[in-house]
Protein backbone atom coordinates (compact mmCIF):
# COMPACT_ATOMS: atom_id res chain seq x y z
CA UNK A 1 0.00 0.00 0.00
CA UNK A 2 2.88 2.11 1.26
CA UNK A 3 6.39 2.39 0.43
CA UNK A 4 8.14 4.14 3.58
CA UNK A 5 7.17 2.20 7.18
CA UNK A 6 6.83 5.54 8.63
CA UNK A 7 4.04 6.53 6.37
CA UNK A 8 1.97 3.21 6.38
CA UNK A 9 1.98 3.53 10.13
CA UNK A 10 0.64 6.82 10.42
CA UNK A 11 -2.08 5.28 7.28
CA UNK A 12 -3.00 2.46 9.99
CA UNK A 13 -3.53 4.72 13.20
CA UNK A 14 -5.69 6.76 11.21
CA UNK A 15 -7.45 4.72 8.82
CA UNK A 16 -10.93 5.63 10.38
CA UNK A 17 -11.53 7.36 7.33
CA UNK A 18 -11.51 4.08 5.34
CA UNK A 19 -13.95 2.31 4.12
CA UNK A 20 -14.26 -1.52 5.98
CA UNK A 21 -13.94 -3.39 2.93
CA UNK A 22 -10.50 -1.45 2.72
CA UNK A 23 -9.41 -1.91 6.17
CA UNK A 24 -10.88 -5.46 6.17
CA UNK A 25 -8.30 -6.21 3.84
CA UNK A 26 -4.86 -4.02 4.78
CA UNK A 27 -5.59 -2.45 8.72
CA UNK A 28 -2.51 -3.35 10.96
CA UNK A 29 -0.21 -4.47 8.29
CA UNK A 30 2.75 -2.72 6.95
CA UNK A 31 4.86 -4.63 4.23
CA UNK A 32 7.67 -3.16 4.91
CA UNK A 33 7.85 -4.97 8.35
CA UNK A 34 7.65 -8.19 6.25
CA UNK A 35 10.03 -7.97 3.45
CA UNK A 36 7.68 -6.66 1.25
CA UNK A 37 5.29 -9.68 1.30
CA UNK A 38 1.98 -8.63 0.19
CA UNK A 39 -0.26 -11.27 2.43
CA UNK A 40 1.35 -11.12 6.14
CA UNK A 41 3.49 -13.91 6.43
CA UNK A 42 3.01 -17.27 8.93
CA UNK A 43 5.25 -17.13 11.84
CA UNK A 44 5.16 -20.77 12.59
CA UNK A 45 8.08 -20.89 15.83
CA UNK A 46 7.18 -21.45 19.69
CA UNK A 47 9.44 -18.97 21.49
CA UNK A 48 11.69 -16.05 20.79
CA UNK A 49 15.28 -15.42 20.92
CA UNK A 50 15.99 -11.86 22.46
CA UNK A 51 19.56 -10.46 21.21
CA UNK A 52 20.64 -8.85 24.49
CA UNK A 53 19.29 -8.99 28.42
CA UNK A 54 16.96 -5.35 27.59
CA UNK A 55 15.39 -6.47 24.62
CA UNK A 56 13.96 -9.19 26.39
CA UNK A 57 13.00 -7.55 29.69
CA UNK A 58 12.08 -5.15 26.90
CA UNK A 59 9.71 -7.62 25.20
CA UNK A 60 8.42 -8.71 28.96
CA UNK A 61 7.49 -4.89 29.68
CA UNK A 62 5.26 -5.50 26.39
CA UNK A 63 2.75 -8.05 27.54
CA UNK A 64 4.83 -11.49 27.65
CA UNK A 65 5.86 -11.08 24.30
CA UNK A 66 8.06 -14.03 25.12
CA UNK A 67 6.26 -17.30 23.95
CA UNK A 68 4.30 -17.79 21.57
CA UNK A 69 1.26 -18.55 23.76
CA UNK A 70 0.88 -15.29 23.99
CA UNK A 71 2.31 -13.30 21.38
CA UNK A 72 2.66 -13.82 17.17
CA UNK A 73 3.82 -11.37 14.86
CA UNK A 74 0.64 -13.14 12.78
CA UNK A 75 -2.15 -13.34 15.43
CA UNK A 76 -1.48 -9.60 16.12
CA UNK A 77 -2.34 -8.40 12.69
CA UNK A 78 -5.59 -10.02 12.94
CA UNK A 79 -6.27 -8.96 16.39
CA UNK A 80 -5.78 -4.97 15.67
CA UNK A 81 -7.14 -5.47 12.42
CA UNK A 82 -10.86 -7.17 13.99
CA UNK A 83 -10.42 -4.47 16.66
CA UNK A 84 -10.62 -1.71 14.22
CA UNK A 85 -13.25 -3.49 12.17
CA UNK A 86 -15.36 -3.38 15.30
CA UNK A 87 -15.05 -0.37 16.85
CA UNK A 88 -13.16 -1.68 19.69
CA UNK A 89 -9.66 -0.59 21.37
CA UNK A 90 -7.79 -3.60 21.73
CA UNK A 91 -8.41 -7.48 20.62
CA UNK A 92 -7.45 -10.77 21.28
CA UNK A 93 -7.91 -14.27 19.30
CA UNK A 94 -8.19 -17.45 20.86
CA UNK A 95 -8.41 -21.05 19.64
CA UNK A 96 -12.21 -21.19 18.98
CA UNK A 97 -15.38 -19.47 20.59
CA UNK A 98 -15.86 -21.48 23.30
CA UNK A 99 -12.40 -20.79 24.22
CA UNK A 100 -13.18 -17.23 23.87
CA UNK A 101 -16.26 -17.72 26.42
CA UNK A 102 -14.27 -19.55 28.38
CA UNK A 103 -10.98 -17.03 29.06
CA UNK A 104 -13.77 -13.80 29.13
CA UNK A 105 -15.93 -15.88 32.35
CA UNK A 106 -13.18 -17.37 33.82
CA UNK A 107 -11.24 -14.52 33.83
CA UNK A 108 -13.68 -11.27 34.79
CA UNK A 109 -15.84 -13.64 37.17
CA UNK A 110 -14.37 -14.86 41.03
CA UNK A 111 -16.61 -17.22 43.07
CA UNK A 112 -19.43 -15.31 44.87
CA UNK A 113 -20.28 -13.12 41.61
CA UNK A 114 -23.33 -13.21 39.67
CA UNK A 115 -23.36 -13.82 35.61
CA UNK A 116 -26.46 -12.66 33.85
CA UNK A 117 -27.72 -14.65 30.50
CA UNK A 118 -30.53 -14.56 28.12
CA UNK A 119 -32.28 -17.84 28.65
CA UNK A 120 -31.44 -18.95 24.87
CA UNK A 121 -27.15 -19.34 24.09
CA UNK A 122 -25.89 -21.60 21.94
CA UNK A 123 -26.17 -24.97 23.24
CA UNK A 124 -22.45 -25.13 24.65
CA UNK A 125 -22.04 -22.24 26.00
CA UNK A 126 -25.76 -23.00 28.16
CA UNK A 127 -23.35 -26.37 29.42
CA UNK A 128 -20.56 -23.78 30.35
CA UNK A 129 -23.19 -21.55 32.42
CA UNK A 130 -25.18 -24.67 33.45
CA UNK A 131 -22.73 -27.09 34.32
CA UNK A 132 -19.51 -25.68 34.48
CA UNK A 133 -19.53 -21.95 35.92
CA UNK A 134 -21.78 -23.12 39.38
CA UNK A 135 -18.56 -25.70 39.93
CA UNK A 136 -16.70 -22.20 40.71
CA UNK A 137 -18.84 -20.94 42.91
CA UNK A 138 -20.23 -18.38 40.22
CA UNK A 139 -23.86 -17.63 39.99
CA UNK A 140 -25.68 -17.38 36.42
CA UNK A 141 -28.79 -16.31 36.45
CA UNK A 142 -30.76 -16.94 33.16
CA UNK A 143 -33.26 -13.66 32.06
CA UNK A 144 -35.63 -13.40 29.30
CA UNK A 145 -34.03 -10.16 27.55
CA UNK A 146 -36.30 -10.04 24.76
CA UNK A 147 -38.11 -7.75 27.13
CA UNK A 148 -34.80 -5.45 28.52
CA UNK A 149 -36.70 -4.07 31.57
CA UNK A 150 -36.46 -7.76 32.92
CA UNK A 151 -32.78 -6.90 33.69
CA UNK A 152 -33.49 -4.56 36.36
CA UNK A 153 -34.99 -6.81 39.08
CA UNK A 154 -32.57 -9.14 38.20
CA UNK A 155 -29.03 -7.31 38.81
CA UNK A 156 -27.86 -7.93 42.17
CA UNK A 157 -24.51 -6.02 44.00
CA UNK A 158 -22.93 -9.53 43.04
CA UNK A 159 -23.86 -9.19 39.59
CA UNK A 160 -20.54 -8.79 37.40
CA UNK A 161 -21.61 -9.30 33.58
CA UNK A 162 -24.54 -9.30 31.26
CA UNK A 163 -23.93 -11.90 28.25
CA UNK A 164 -26.20 -12.58 25.32
CA UNK A 165 -26.36 -13.20 21.56
CA UNK A 166 -27.99 -11.28 18.91
CA UNK A 167 -28.68 -12.98 16.37
CA UNK A 168 -29.71 -15.38 18.83
CA UNK A 169 -28.76 -19.34 18.01
CA UNK A 170 -30.56 -20.94 16.68
CA UNK A 171 -33.76 -19.08 16.38
CA UNK A 172 -32.71 -15.91 15.33
CA UNK A 173 -34.56 -14.07 17.66
CA UNK A 174 -32.84 -10.27 18.09
CA UNK A 175 -32.14 -8.80 21.30
CA UNK A 176 -31.82 -5.07 21.64
CA UNK A 177 -28.07 -4.08 22.21
CA UNK A 178 -28.79 -0.26 23.26
CA UNK A 179 -31.80 -1.04 25.72
CA UNK A 180 -30.26 -3.80 27.59
CA UNK A 181 -26.84 -1.81 27.50
CA UNK A 182 -28.28 1.30 28.74
CA UNK A 183 -30.31 -0.72 31.59
CA UNK A 184 -27.02 -2.19 32.89
CA UNK A 185 -25.04 0.88 32.70
CA UNK A 186 -27.01 2.27 34.55
CA UNK A 187 -26.20 -0.11 37.35
CA UNK A 188 -22.42 -0.13 36.33
CA UNK A 189 -22.58 -3.66 34.85
CA UNK A 190 -20.62 -4.59 31.65
CA UNK A 191 -22.50 -5.95 28.62
CA UNK A 192 -20.48 -8.56 26.45
CA UNK A 193 -22.36 -9.72 22.87
CA UNK A 194 -21.60 -13.12 21.12
CA UNK A 195 -22.09 -11.51 17.46
CA UNK A 196 -20.92 -14.70 15.83
CA UNK A 197 -24.44 -14.90 13.82
CA UNK A 198 -24.01 -11.13 12.00
CA UNK A 199 -20.27 -10.31 12.17
CA UNK A 200 -18.82 -6.88 11.69
CA UNK A 201 -19.99 -6.66 8.47
CA UNK A 202 -23.43 -6.51 9.51
CA UNK A 203 -23.47 -5.74 13.01
CA UNK A 204 -20.86 -3.80 15.57
CA UNK A 205 -22.09 -3.92 19.02
CA UNK A 206 -19.82 -1.51 20.74
CA UNK A 207 -21.59 1.33 18.45
CA UNK A 208 -24.36 0.12 20.09
CA UNK A 209 -22.99 0.67 23.59
CA UNK A 210 -21.89 -3.29 24.55
CA UNK A 211 -18.45 -3.63 26.54
CA UNK A 212 -16.95 -6.55 24.94
CA UNK A 213 -17.91 -8.76 21.77
CA UNK A 214 -17.39 -11.99 21.34
CA UNK A 215 -17.17 -13.98 18.05
CA UNK A 216 -17.04 -17.46 16.88
CA UNK A 217 -14.03 -16.68 13.97
CA UNK A 218 -15.24 -20.53 12.80
CA UNK A 219 -18.27 -19.20 11.52
CA UNK A 220 -18.74 -15.92 9.07
CA UNK A 221 -15.36 -14.41 10.03
CA UNK A 222 -13.57 -17.25 8.50
CA UNK A 223 -15.94 -18.59 6.68
CA UNK A 224 -15.05 -21.13 4.82
CA UNK A 225 -15.22 -23.90 7.40
CA UNK A 226 -11.62 -25.08 7.32
CA UNK A 227 -10.79 -23.77 10.77
CA UNK A 228 -11.71 -22.63 14.28
CA UNK A 229 -11.25 -19.89 15.97
CA UNK A 230 -12.30 -17.17 18.83
CA UNK A 231 -12.41 -13.61 19.60
CA UNK A 232 -12.91 -11.08 22.20
CA UNK A 233 -12.78 -7.12 21.62
CA UNK A 234 -13.23 -4.49 23.86
CA UNK A 235 -11.26 -1.84 25.56
CA UNK A 236 -7.67 -1.92 26.17
CA UNK A 237 -7.55 -2.22 30.24
CA UNK A 238 -9.81 -4.92 29.73
CA UNK A 239 -8.03 -7.09 27.18
CA UNK A 240 -4.89 -6.45 28.28
CA UNK A 241 -6.10 -8.50 31.40
CA UNK A 242 -8.10 -10.86 29.37
CA UNK A 243 -5.06 -11.50 27.46
CA UNK A 244 -2.22 -11.31 30.52
CA UNK A 245 -3.98 -13.68 32.77
CA UNK A 246 -7.24 -14.93 30.86
CA UNK A 247 -5.15 -16.41 27.85
CA UNK A 248 -1.68 -16.72 29.71
CA UNK A 249 -2.21 -18.53 32.47
CA UNK A 250 -6.09 -19.80 33.00
CA UNK A 251 -6.70 -21.13 29.43
CA UNK A 252 -3.99 -20.93 27.34
CA UNK A 253 -5.87 -21.54 24.12
CA UNK A 254 -4.29 -19.26 21.96
CA UNK A 255 -5.31 -19.62 18.39
CA UNK A 256 -2.66 -21.30 15.80
CA UNK A 257 -0.99 -18.72 13.46
CA UNK A 258 -1.68 -20.78 10.37
CA UNK A 259 -5.44 -20.50 11.53
CA UNK A 260 -5.00 -16.53 11.64
CA UNK A 261 -3.62 -16.52 8.26
CA UNK A 262 -6.98 -18.55 7.15
CA UNK A 263 -8.79 -15.96 8.84
CA UNK A 264 -7.18 -13.35 7.57
CA UNK A 265 -7.69 -14.51 4.01
CA UNK A 266 -11.38 -14.92 5.09
CA UNK A 267 -12.07 -11.67 6.57
CA UNK A 268 -10.56 -9.92 3.27
CA UNK A 269 -13.80 -10.63 1.78
CA UNK A 270 -16.32 -10.72 4.39
CA UNK A 271 -18.51 -7.88 3.55
CA UNK A 272 -19.12 -9.50 0.10
CA UNK A 273 -20.03 -12.96 1.33
CA UNK A 274 -22.59 -11.31 4.16
CA UNK A 275 -23.86 -9.75 0.98
CA UNK A 276 -24.84 -12.75 -0.77
CA UNK A 277 -25.62 -15.20 2.58
CA UNK A 278 -28.02 -12.30 3.20
CA UNK A 279 -29.55 -11.70 -0.28
CA UNK A 280 -29.83 -15.54 -0.61
CA UNK A 281 -31.52 -16.47 2.92
CA UNK A 282 -34.63 -13.27 2.71
CA UNK A 283 -34.80 -15.18 -0.93
CA UNK A 284 -35.25 -18.78 1.00
CA UNK A 285 -37.10 -17.02 3.64
CA UNK A 286 -39.72 -15.93 1.64
CA UNK A 287 -39.75 -18.70 -0.20
CA UNK A 288 -40.48 -20.79 3.05
CA UNK A 289 -43.19 -18.20 4.68
CA UNK A 290 -45.06 -19.04 1.20
CA UNK A 291 -45.20 -22.69 0.64
CA UNK A 292 -47.91 -24.86 2.47
CA UNK A 293 -45.72 -27.33 4.43
CA UNK A 294 -44.14 -24.66 6.53
CA UNK A 295 -45.13 -23.78 9.61
CA UNK A 296 -43.16 -20.98 10.47
CA UNK A 297 -40.12 -19.36 9.27
CA UNK A 298 -37.45 -16.87 11.92
CA UNK A 299 -36.00 -14.51 9.80
CA UNK A 300 -34.74 -11.26 11.01
CA UNK A 301 -35.07 -8.93 7.76
CA UNK A 302 -38.73 -10.67 6.81
CA UNK A 303 -41.57 -8.12 7.90
CA UNK A 304 -42.95 -11.29 10.10
CA UNK A 305 -40.10 -11.01 12.55
CA UNK A 306 -41.39 -9.91 15.53
CA UNK A 307 -38.30 -7.70 16.59
CA UNK A 308 -37.49 -7.07 12.86
CA UNK A 309 -37.86 -3.21 14.02
CA UNK A 310 -34.82 -4.03 16.23
CA UNK A 311 -33.10 -5.92 13.74
CA UNK A 312 -33.15 -3.02 10.98
CA UNK A 313 -32.08 -0.51 13.86
CA UNK A 314 -28.45 -2.75 14.70
CA UNK A 315 -28.11 -4.64 11.89
CA UNK A 316 -27.14 -4.09 7.94
CA UNK A 317 -28.57 -6.82 6.97
CA UNK A 318 -30.45 -10.17 7.84
CA UNK A 319 -27.27 -12.45 7.58
CA UNK A 320 -27.01 -16.18 6.30
CA UNK A 321 -29.12 -17.90 9.37
CA UNK A 322 -32.72 -18.88 9.32
CA UNK A 323 -35.20 -20.95 11.37
CA UNK A 324 -38.34 -22.39 10.13
CA UNK A 325 -40.56 -25.17 11.45
CA UNK A 326 -43.05 -27.77 9.43
CA UNK A 327 -46.43 -28.45 9.95
CA UNK A 328 -45.62 -32.07 10.21
CA UNK A 329 -43.06 -31.01 13.10
CA UNK A 330 -40.27 -33.07 14.60
CA UNK A 331 -41.25 -36.60 12.36
CA UNK A 332 -41.59 -34.25 9.27
CA UNK A 333 -38.30 -33.11 9.81
CA UNK A 334 -36.66 -36.13 10.19
CA UNK A 335 -38.26 -36.94 7.20
CA UNK A 336 -36.79 -34.46 4.49
CA UNK A 337 -33.64 -34.59 6.13
CA UNK A 338 -32.19 -37.77 4.06
CA UNK A 339 -33.99 -36.03 1.01
CA UNK A 340 -31.31 -33.15 0.84
CA UNK A 341 -29.26 -33.53 -2.10
CA UNK A 342 -26.95 -29.98 -2.21
CA UNK A 343 -27.94 -28.85 1.54
CA UNK A 344 -25.12 -30.71 3.65
CA UNK A 345 -26.24 -32.04 6.69
CA UNK A 346 -23.90 -30.48 9.45
CA UNK A 347 -23.59 -28.51 12.72
CA UNK A 348 -22.24 -25.23 11.92
CA UNK A 349 -22.72 -22.11 10.44
CA UNK A 350 -21.04 -19.49 8.38
CA UNK A 351 -19.77 -21.65 5.71
CA UNK A 352 -19.69 -21.05 1.93
CA UNK A 353 -21.61 -24.44 1.70
CA UNK A 354 -25.25 -24.48 3.18
CA UNK A 355 -25.64 -26.45 6.43
CA UNK A 356 -28.71 -27.78 7.86
CA UNK A 357 -29.21 -29.02 11.24
CA UNK A 358 -32.06 -29.94 13.40
CA UNK A 359 -31.48 -30.23 16.79
CA UNK A 360 -34.02 -31.99 18.18
CA UNK A 361 -32.45 -35.03 16.56
CA UNK A 362 -29.06 -34.65 17.66
CA UNK A 363 -30.83 -33.76 21.20
CA UNK A 364 -32.49 -37.35 21.00
CA UNK A 365 -29.38 -38.81 20.16
CA UNK A 366 -27.45 -37.44 22.65
CA UNK A 367 -29.63 -38.58 25.03
CA UNK A 368 -29.17 -41.75 24.63
CA UNK A 369 -25.63 -41.51 25.90
CA UNK A 370 -26.27 -38.63 28.51
CA UNK A 371 -30.03 -38.95 30.63
CA UNK A 372 -29.90 -34.98 31.30
CA UNK A 373 -29.38 -33.34 27.72
CA UNK A 374 -31.73 -31.29 27.23
CA UNK A 375 -33.15 -28.56 24.54
CA UNK A 376 -32.17 -24.76 25.74
CA UNK A 377 -34.93 -23.02 26.55
CA UNK A 378 -36.96 -21.42 23.17
CA UNK A 379 -35.57 -24.05 20.85
CA UNK A 380 -38.68 -26.43 19.92
CA UNK A 381 -38.96 -29.99 18.49
CA UNK A 382 -39.84 -28.94 15.16
CA UNK A 383 -36.62 -25.98 15.04
CA UNK A 384 -34.78 -26.50 11.50
CA UNK A 385 -31.67 -24.09 11.29
CA UNK A 386 -30.80 -23.39 7.89
CA UNK A 387 -27.41 -21.47 7.61
CA UNK A 388 -27.82 -20.49 3.73
CA UNK A 389 -24.47 -20.69 1.84
CA UNK A 390 -22.73 -18.81 -0.77
CA UNK A 391 -24.34 -21.27 -3.93
CA UNK A 392 -26.51 -20.31 -6.53
CA UNK A 393 -29.73 -19.39 -4.83
CA UNK A 394 -32.08 -20.89 -7.44
CA UNK A 395 -30.55 -23.87 -6.55
CA UNK A 396 -31.08 -24.15 -2.96
CA UNK A 397 -34.13 -23.41 -3.07
CA UNK A 398 -34.76 -26.76 -5.66
CA UNK A 399 -32.96 -28.78 -3.25
CA UNK A 400 -35.62 -27.70 -0.36
CA UNK A 401 -38.47 -27.65 -2.57
CA UNK A 402 -37.61 -30.80 -3.73
CA UNK A 403 -37.70 -32.27 -0.15
CA UNK A 404 -40.27 -30.59 0.67
CA UNK A 405 -42.57 -31.76 -2.15
CA UNK A 406 -43.19 -35.00 0.28
CA UNK A 407 -45.34 -32.96 2.76
N1 LIG B 1 -21.23 -18.67 19.80
C1 LIG B 1 -22.15 -19.04 18.89
C2 LIG B 1 -23.34 -18.15 18.63
C3 LIG B 1 -21.99 -20.24 18.19
O1 LIG B 1 -22.92 -20.61 17.30
C4 LIG B 1 -20.86 -21.06 18.47
C5 LIG B 1 -20.66 -22.34 17.76
O2 LIG B 1 -21.55 -22.83 17.09
C6 LIG B 1 -19.95 -20.63 19.44
C7 LIG B 1 -20.16 -19.43 20.07
C8 LIG B 1 -18.75 -21.47 19.78
O3 LIG B 1 -17.78 -21.33 18.82
P1 LIG B 1 -16.68 -22.48 18.46
O4 LIG B 1 -17.43 -23.59 17.80
O5 LIG B 1 -15.73 -21.75 17.56
O6 LIG B 1 -16.06 -22.90 19.75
Amino acid sequence: MTSAKSESSEKNAGDETLGFDTRAIHHAFDPAEFKRSVQPPVFLTSTYGFESVAANEAAAALGGRLYAREYNPTTEILEKRLANLEGAEAGLVLSTGMAAFGTLVLSLLSQGDELIVHKTLYSNTVAMVEQGLPRFGIKVVPVDLSEPSNLDAAITDRTRLVYFETPVNPLSAILDIAAITNRAHARNIKVAVDSTFASPALQRPIEHGADIVLHSMTKYINGHGDTLGGALLGDAETLHMLHETGLRYITGATLSPHSAFLIMRGLKTLSLRMDRHSASALAIAQMLEAHPAVAWVSYPFLDSHPDHAIARKQMGQGSGMLAFGLKAGFDGARRIFDRFQLLTRAVSLGDTDSLIYHPASIMRARQSIRKDAHLVDGVSEDLIRLSVGLEDVNDLIADLRKALQIL
